[in-house]
């Protein structure tokens, strides 16, 4: 029996195909713009990948960069000035952010009508309470799991989902919206004993822990999906949490890269667009 590969690829070309229309009926084109803080290399990888892609479907993007040593007070000053621009449609904070600075305190300070990641509260609180509409941004990556999942016809009610991890940006929404689609879902993470118990029994599991190779083919059920979220760089290559080689003559199964990826750089696209729209109905 063969089982099927889950690529992000298809998917999110479509969201992307989408985007575009919709930037063409808006009439202008959207500006996102993006705030990097030091010099962490992959996440100049992802920012030059985010860029390419909007502007592929017809968007302007900014970049602002700030020293890694850069006072919490400065980025805090940036994102009010990004808040307050009217030619700035959405906005996001690269992350990791350095040690020193508070992150919760930086995607607290992002008006949520602009923050086209879906980090603030009260856009996390929407997708906790089922709000999930025209006025709102869910976060990318969570939501762009959930076109997967829908993309590719997967069931999720009455479904065993376990979520491996318990982030406020992938984990706990994730599990929120499978719960929404009436899967029975478990939450583990780094305290939980014996995972392997709670995989074994799942028809889903979502891995975003951002350990490699931390999901072996013994831990899963025959059938199953298996959503690789996690990115570890490992020398020149990102691997994921998944052991795909073994896992994929198993179960159905996300590569990393080509998976999650591309969904979540095509939804942060779509909640660009989105904002862009909603400033438009004002
Ligand atoms: P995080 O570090 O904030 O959270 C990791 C979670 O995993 C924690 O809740 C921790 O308890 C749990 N965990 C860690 N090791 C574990 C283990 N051995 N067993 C069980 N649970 C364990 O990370 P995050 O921001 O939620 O991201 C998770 C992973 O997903 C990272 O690798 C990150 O790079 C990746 N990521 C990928 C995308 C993408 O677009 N593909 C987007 C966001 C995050």
């Amino acid at each position: 029996m063969s089982f099927s590969t889950l690529s992000g690829k298809d998917p999110a070309d479509k969201i992307l195909h989408d985007a575009k229309n919709r930037i063409e009926k808006l009439g202008r084109a959207p500006l996102l713009a993006i705030v990097v803080v030091g010099e962490f290399k992959p996440s100049q990888i992802y920012v030059n990948r985010k860029i390419k892609t909007a502007e592929s479907v017809g968007m302007k993007t900014e970049v602002h960069r700030l020293p890694e040593n850069v006072e919490e007070v400065e980025l805090l000053k940036l994102i009010e000035r990004l808040n307050k621009d009217k030619e700035v449609d959405g906005f996001i904070i690269q992350t990791p952010l350095p040690h020193h600075i508070h992150a919760q305190k930086i995607m607290n300070a992002v008006d949520p009508h602009k923050d086209v990641d879906g980090y603030h509260p009260v856009n996390l609180g929407k997708v906790l309470t089922g709000q999930i509409d025209d006025t709102m941004f869910p976060p990318a990556t969570p939501f762009g799991i959930m076109q997967m999942i829908e993309q590719y016809g997967i069931q999720t009610e009455g479904k065993n989902a376990v979520v491996i991890g318990r982030s406020n940006v992938v984990g706990k929404p994730i599990a929120m919206l499978l719960l929404h689609k009436n899967a029975t879902v478990s939450i583990c993470h780094s305290k939980t004993k014996n995972l392997a118990e709670y995989t074994k029994n799942a028809d889903i599991v979502v891995a975003a822990a951002g350990a490699p190779g931390l999901v072996k083919a013994d831990m899963v059920k025959e059938g199953a999906y298996i959503i690789d979220v996690g990115t570890t760089r490992v020398g020149e290559k990102v691997v994921g949490d998944v052991d795909f080689e073994n896992v994929i003559k198993k179960a159905n199964c996300s590569p990393v890269p080509g998976g999650v990826g591309p969904l979540t750089v095509a939804m942060l696209i779509n909640n660009t667009v989105k904002a862009a729209e909603m400033k438009h109905r004002k």
